[in-house]
């Protein structure tokens, strides 16, 4: 029996608190989903103390750069887990870039979205029809579009409601790198190479100095889409968030 928590007290926990009381209210159905960035592997480090068996989702489009293949292992040896990897429907896959091409991303931003759709949206929704609790690692700070997500809230995906938690929604990028640091957290090594966002190949490139922490996503449309959200439809879930 799950003691009823309103979402205003869960948005009152720290990071750590909020991973433990997902494991322990929930177990298997709740799970951190990320796609290996700074802030998905800071939960996995606090996850290893606080609630070790959390799972830890990825949804691997194919097209991820090999750097963060990479992570992907060094955090499984790190910390003897073992990283669920959600992949495209292979029919669907074959299906698009048969009849699209492997770079239909390039000729608009309906083939991005399909392209996206198919590699991302998808496999993300069947990850998600596995969890009750869905934990990722957005924070306000990440762009315009993310100011106003919350710690908590209720996600609407595919007609299911899902608790959608941000542990670290109000930690500062400096916050995150003082902790990555003080642990010795694994991280991407695109980081240094002036990454701020990391996702497929090509469709994330690095970002200078001032610019929006996602503004080096599909950069190709940038002139064409001023007020775009760079979002890829995941976090596009009419929650408010
Ligand atoms: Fe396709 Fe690019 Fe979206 Fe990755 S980010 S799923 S390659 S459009």
């Amino acid at each position: 029996m799950i003691e009823p928590i309103s979402l205003t007290d869960l948005g009152t926990k720290r990071a750590e608190e909020l991973l433990a009381w997902a494991w322990n209210t929930h177990g298997a159905r709740a799970a951190i989903v990320t796609s290996f960035q700074n802030t998905g592997c800071v939960m996995i480090d606090m996850a290893h103390r606080v609630a070790p068996k959390l799972r830890v989702i990825t949804i691997d489009t194919l097209r991820l750069h090999p750097e963060t293949y990479e992570l992907m292992e060094a955090v499984e040896t790190r910390y003897g887990i073992r990283v669920e990897r959600f992949t495209p429907d292979p029919a669907a896959l074959s299906w698009m870039v048969q009849s699209a091409g492997e770079y239909l991303f390039f000729d608009g931003r309906e083939k991005q979205e399909f392209c996206c759709r198919v590699r991302k949206v998808e496999p993300t929704e069947r990850a998600l029809a596995t969890v009750d609790v869905w934990i990722t690692g957005l924070r306000q700070d990440q762009s315009a579009f993310r100011k106003a997500t919350l710690k908590a809230a209720n996600a609407v995906k595919s007609g299911r409601t899902v608790l959608k938690l941000c542990p670290l929604v109000d930690w500062s990028e400096d916050e995150v790198n003082g902790y990555m640091a003080a642990n010795n957290v694994p991280r991407n090594a695109l980081y240094e190479r002036g990454y701020t966002s990391i996702g497929c190949v090509i469709c994330s490139t690095p970002t200078l100095p001032g610019e929006d922490k996602r503004a080096g996503r599909w950069r190709w449309f940038n002139q064409l889409h001023q007020h775009d959200s760079k979002e890829c439809g995941i976090h596009l879930d009419g929650s408010g968030i």
